[in-house]
């Protein structure tokens, strides 16, 4: 048993551009990482993210 691979890991990132947030489901730590440049789905383009908390939920 392991419980772990019952929660999603991740961090809550949030569109500057459309104010959008959404989990990003990675393990490694992006804290130190002010912007992150991604894919926001409001937008459909590549925009700059801020990292607004680790998240950790229930599958
Ligand atoms: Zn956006």
């Amino acid at each position: 048993m392991n419980s772990k691979e019952e929660y999603v890991s991740g961090w809550l990132l949030r569109c500057i551009v459309c104010g959008y947030a959404w989990i990003l489901e990675v393990s490694f730590d992006i804290r130190d990482a002010k912007k992150i440049y991604h894919y926001c789905h409001k937008c459909k383009r590549n925009t700059f993210h801020e990292v607004l908390a680790r998240v950790e939920k229930p599958r």
